[in-house]
Parts: C-alpha cells; sequence; structure tokens
C-alpha cells in the first residue's frame, strides 16, 4: 500500500524559516503532538529570536542511550518556496528533504516500535544559520548519550554520512590611512592592495589533496578612484576534513591577517570555528557494525563536505551517524525534492535499528 504522506505536507505547507518563529513553533507543535502520543515527555528551551528547541524525553530502563537529532527550520523565507507537490516517485517543497522527511522518517519509526525507552530526541530551530543557539546545548545533551543518529538527507544510494568537513567563518578588518591620490599619494597607507595581499595568501592555504579550503566570498574596502583607501574587509571561510589540519590552518590564518603586507596596515580578525569537523572514528565504525547486523543490511557510506549538527554531537565525543533522512535533492534551492521509495527505505532501515537498539543494548 503507497505510504500516506499527509503528515509531511501538514509539516511543509506551514512555513518554518529560521527567522519565522511562529512557524518554526507550529511544526514543533505538530511534531510534539506526535511523540507524546507515542509517551514522550517534552522540554522546551524557550526563545524570543528563534523557534523553541524540543527535548523529547523516553522512558529508561538500564543500558545504553540513543538520541535522534533534526532540525525543525529550512532556509526560505515566507512567500520564496511554499506548497507540497507529489508525483509517482518524488515528493516536493521547502524541506522535503532538508529536514522535514527526515523528522517523519524517525517519527514513523518510532512508530514501528512495540514500545519505547532508552531512545530520546531532540529537535532546534536554527540548524539552517549554523546553530549559533542551540550549539551549547547540542554538545551538553549530546554527551549524555553512548549514540547519536541525524536525520539530514541520505546520500543517492542510501549512503550513511559518517564525515563531515569542519568550518570556520571568519571577518578580517584592514585598517589604512586616507590620502589624496594625487596630492598626497605618499601619505596615503593603502588598505585595499593590503586586503589584496591577504586575500591570495588565504586562497593559498586551500589544499584539495588533504580536503581543506579557504575561501574569500566577500571582500569591500575604500572610498572612490582618488582616495588611497583607509579600509577593507573579506569575510571568508575554512574547512577542513581533520583536526590535525583544523589546528594548521587556524594557525596560517592568523599568521597571515597579522603579517603586514602593506607596511603601517592593521587588521583584525574576528569570528572562528562554526562547526568543529566530524571525523571517523573507532567507536563510530562499532556502531556501523552493529547497524548492519540490526537492520541485515550492509550500508554504504560517505563523507560530506557540507557540515550539520551531527559535527557538534561528534565533537562531543557522542558515536555519531547522519543521513538517515530520505534521499533527494535541490535542497536549499526552489527544485528541493525527495524521493518516494527512499522515504520508505530509510522509515524500515530506522525502524529496524531502533528495534536492534532496544533489543540489544538497553535493559
Ligand atoms: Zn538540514
Amino acid at each position: 500500500m503507497a505510504y500516506d504522506y499527509s503528515e509531511l505536507r501538514e509539516l511543509i505547507e506551514i512555513n518554518s524559516y529560521t527567522k519565522n518563529k511562529e512557524g518554526v513553533d507550529r511544526c514543533g507543535a505538530l511534531v510534539r503532538q506526535k511523540l507524546e502520543k507515542l509517551g514522550y515527555k517534552t522540554k522546551v528551551f524557550e526563545r524570543e529570536r528563534f523557534g523553541d528547541h524540543l527535548w523529547f524525553t523516553s522512558h529508561k530502563r538500564g543500558g545504553k542511550k540513543m538520541l535522534l537529532l533534526g532540525h525543525l527550520d529550512t532556509v526560505f523565507p515566507p512567500g520564496t518556496f511554499e506548497g507540497f507537490r507529489e508525483d509517482e516517485e518524488w515528493i516536493y517543497g521547502p524541506g522535503v528533504c532538508d529536514m522535514k522527511g527526515g523528522i517523519m522518517v524517525m517519527i514513523e519509526a518510532l512508530r514501528a516500535q512495540k514500545s519505547i525507552h532508552n531512545i530520546d530526541v531532540f529537535l532546534v530551530s536554527d540548524e539552517e544559520i549554523g546553530s549559533d543557539d542551540s550549539r551549547a546545548i547540542t554538545y551538553e545533551l549530546a554527551k549524555e548519550y553512548d549514540y547519536c543518529l541525524v536525520f539530514e538527507a541520505a546520500g543517492k544510494n542510501g549512503e550513511i554520512v559518517t564525515a563531515r568537513k569542519g568550518i570556520g567563518t571568519f571577518y578580517v578588518d584592514i585598517t589604512g590611512k586616507a590620502a589624496h591620490a594625487g596630492n598626497n599619494y605618499t601619505q596615503g597607507i593603502d588598505a585595499n592592495q593590503e586586503a589584496a595581499h591577504k586575500l591570495l595568501a588565504l586562497s593559498h592555504l586551500t589544499n584539495l589533496e588533504l580536503g581543506t579550503t579557504v575561501n574569500v566570498g566577500r571582500i569591500e574596502g575604500g572610498i572612490g578612484a582618488n582616495t588611497v583607501s583607509p579600509q577593507a574587509k573579506l569575510i571568508f571561510e575554512a574547512r577542513f576534513t581533520s583536526s590535525a589540519q583544523r589546528d594548521q590552518v587556524l594557525e596560517e590564518i592568523t599568521q597571515i591577517v597579522h603579517t603586514s603586507f602593506v607596511p603601517g596596515t592593521d587588521a583584525k580578525l574576528s569570528g572562528g570555528l562554526q562547526r568543529d569537523v566530524m571525523e571517523e572514528t573507532p567507536e563510530q565504525a562499532q556502531l556501523l557494525q552493529k547497524i548492519q547486523k540490526w537492520s541485515g543490511q550492509e550500508i554504504v557510506t560517505e563523507r560530506r563536505g557540507g557540515g550539520s549538527d551531527a559535527n557538534i554531537t561528534a565533537s562531543a565525543g557522542t558515536p555519531t551517524l547522519d543521513g538517515f533522512g530520505p534521499f533527494g535533492d535541490g535542497d536549499h534551492t526552489i527544485h528541493e525534492r525527495a524521493s518516494k521509495k527512499s522515504f520508505e527505505k530509510r522509515v524500515e532501515l530506522t525502524s529496524k535499528i531502533l528495534a536492534g537498539f532496544m533489543a540489544n543494548e538497553t535493559g
């Protein structure tokens, strides 16, 4: 029998852009109803500027504990991409794979259990803008769990995500000295020229072989053609695949920012790590093996360049796997869609994992 997507439709038809607190909270309320029906207790982390973060806890027996992690927000401001549509193969709509589809996979897998214990759920409201508000809570909560499963979209062949790059976002404010470019050229200190030197030096930190990239995505500075520029600004990000690479690239960034290529310029660095790197670990490999056993399926894995809240739980030391949502494409665009077949497969896989976990690892 075909799966009925009406609950997913209801979630998708509510706009839950990160800054639309009212909409995010309405989605949260819908999910809360569904989980409380399964016996969950809800703890609300109330927020004024964003939607509330919601922590759902189940009855505990002895043994291990698992956290299922997701986010309620999407990247689409009201009016930019709205509504739900489906055909034979696909479901379309804002957040259908990132990650309202993932949240419905989670809910359906929980519904498939005879009873639920030792499996909790945490849903945040600000993942799409970098989880600045929820990060500390996610990090602290994660430490209470033995395993964490994250419900971002699956890979094309149902891949589970074992690694994600770490990301830092940085700002460099460069100060020079203004002067008339004709009358007093030599009295000026050129902040734009300094910005150009720094931009090149920063870009050269990119090492594709090691998976390190530094992208100066925005540059601004100066006043006009006839004035030596008194100030300039660079905005850039760095991504890296290991903690060793992280430490190295952070050190090199600091060095470049604090070197004055144009004598007399001054530069300030701000910003910092946004998501720490999610690395493959032996504990994670063990979890993966258990999952293969519980599900009776060969699990394919992949590493991704983009970050998610899995980076946070992994950096808290909790064995984490990501990508339990359905496969889709076009996420963060108006072409976002999720495959029905993969949605149904993910529900089946996750159901088996949760059942296997409770039967084998809890009291
Ligand atoms: Zn997401």
